[in-house]
């Protein structure tokens, strides 16, 4: 079936004005990429230090993931944290986490600031599990957080399961008994498959508008030493020993640093003429996903909500994980919708470069949300539900399964801040501020996002 746009790039002012590159050009920072990490770090590195900055985006502002994804604001990272544990230590496993914690304040200070007033909502959010397996594996998580001295709220089990009395000591004070009424009441659900629920923080904004209203703040506030071009590919970087030429096809930019905020899947070419080879490694280093979602609209009766569901490996449903987003949506002027997104199918891409965002939505994918929906949201399962959009987009994922923020360490010339690793908002932002204060030349600690 057709894809159609999606929701976020929906909401764009497809008549904004937009620069190319049309000449050669010099400038201190060189950003390829402006989805939300690319916005992110421009803006703090013009707000933290007096460098001249330049985006480069190969096709347009937040068309790439920052337009395609679920839009929940989250803190949690896609890989459990007890495996980050295990290949960071504890320690540097709860500052990663802390940092993507802090970045709560950081996109409520770019809000705030770029005086944004599109909507943007915090509440409490909610995963529902369907089975003590999936349980165990969220207080593992959670039990690895209080070892680690960060505040953890426990999992809500239902009374009526009594396996709750055998789980392992070490889990004590991480879970309570709740009546499974008031659990499926949480997970806005009817379907008495889901029997605990774990509720934390969590948000909604449309990232791709997020991204074009603070491109609106940037271009006003720093006129003299900022610019983005768009439809300008980036096709090779060449590092020397204190800047970076950049091949842009018919002009090049000569930078001081150059920043990849490409999401890891980018046709350039890297070539390091002070040392070893980077773009091997690197290109095969990030590995690829494409994710499915749909979005339809209902009356706007319902406050916003981000939930996950851990539907139960035994039903008819082949993929046990899915992501519903509900917000409030304009849409053909009107302002009265909830939008209901819903994600969960993905496919793995054994070639990075084959994704083409404009490929067909499959069949089964749409089935499978369709099939999610009716037996988990919906109260009547004969509802005939009419998907006004369907889109998808493309994930990279690191190795270590965290974002790379960083220096690269055979040349510092280069900087990243790209691995969607499924969960990217706040990781970006948090990445944007800490690449800043690396431009600045402040002593930063190490971290579980430094590339290595
Ligand atoms: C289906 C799906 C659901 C998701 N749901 C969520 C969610 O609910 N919450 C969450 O936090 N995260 C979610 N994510 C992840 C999140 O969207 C991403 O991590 C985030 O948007 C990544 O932003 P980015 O700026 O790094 O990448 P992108 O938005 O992909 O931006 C990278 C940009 O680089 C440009 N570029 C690449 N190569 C070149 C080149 N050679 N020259 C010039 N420009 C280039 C691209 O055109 C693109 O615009 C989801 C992702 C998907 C796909």
């Amino acid at each position: 079936m057709k894809i159609t746009r999606s929701p976020w790039i929906h909401q764009l002012n497809s008549e904004r004005p937009t620069v190319s590159l049309t000449q050669d050009i010099s400038t201190e920072i060189a950003i390829i990429g402006a989805g939300i990490a690319g916005i992110s770090t421009a803006f703090f590195i013009l707000k933290n230090t007096n460098k001249k900055v330049v985006i480069l985006e190969k096709n347009m502002l937040g068309h790439g993931a920052t337009g395609h994804n679920a839009g929940q604001v989250v803190t949690y990272f896609e890989r459990p944290f007890a495996e980050l544990v295990k290949d960071f230590g504890l320690k540097p496993a709860c500052e990663g986490q802390k940092d993507i914690d802090m970045a709560w304040d950081l996109i409520e200070l770019m809000y705030r600031e770029a005086g944004l007033n599109i909507p943007f909502s915090r509440f409490s959010g909610h995963a529902g599990f369907s089975n003590k397996e999936q349980v165990i594996h969220e207080l593992e998580d959670l039990y690895w957080k209080r070892e680690g001295g960060l505040t953890v709220d426990p999992v809500y089990i239902a009374d009526s399961c009594d396996w709750s009395a055998t789980l392992p000591e070490k889990y004590k004070g991480l879970y309570l008994p709740e009546k499974h009424s008031v659990i499926l009441e949480r997970l806005t659900t009817a379907n008495t498959s889901y029997i605990a629920v774990h509720s934390a923080q969590k948000g909604c904004v449309n990232s791709a508008l997020f991204c074009q209203e603070v491109l609106a703040y940037l271009l006003v506030t720093y006129r003299d030493r900022f610019v983005l071009y768009e439809n300008t590919p980036i096709h090779k970087v060449v590092l020397r020993h204190s800047n970076a030429l950049i091949d842009a096809i018919k002009h090049t930019v000569q930078a001081e640093r150059v920043i990849l905020c490409t999401n890891g899947f980018e046709s350039l070419t890297i070539l390091n003429e002070t040392g070893l080879d980077i773009d091997t490694k690197f290109h095969h280093n990030v590995e690829g996903k494409v994710g499915y979602m749909s979005g339809y609209l209902e009356t706007f009766n319902k406050p916003p909500a981000a939930i996950s569901y851990y539907t139960d490996v035994d039903s008819t449903i082949k993929d046990p994980y899915f992501y519903l987003t509900r917000r409030i949506h304009e849409h053909e002027g009107k302002k009265d919708y909830n939008l209901i997104c819903v994600g969960g199918p993905d496919v793995s891409l054994e070639d990075r470069t084959e994704y083409i965002k404009d490929y067909d939505f499959p069949e089964e994918a749409q089935k499978q949300i369709d099939e999610f929906v009716k037996s988990t949201y919906e109260t009547d399962p004969n509802k005939k539900i009419d998907y006004q959009f369907t889109w998808h987009g493309l994930m990279g994922y690191t190795p270590k399964g965290v974002r790379l923020i960083g220096m690269e360490p055979k040349n510092p010339v280069l900087l990243y801040n790209l691995g969607c690793n499924g969960v990217g908002i706040l990781p970006s932002i948090h990445g944007g501020e800490r690449l800043s204060r690396i431009i600045r030349g402040d002593v930063v600690p190490q971290s579980i996002f430094d590339p290595r």
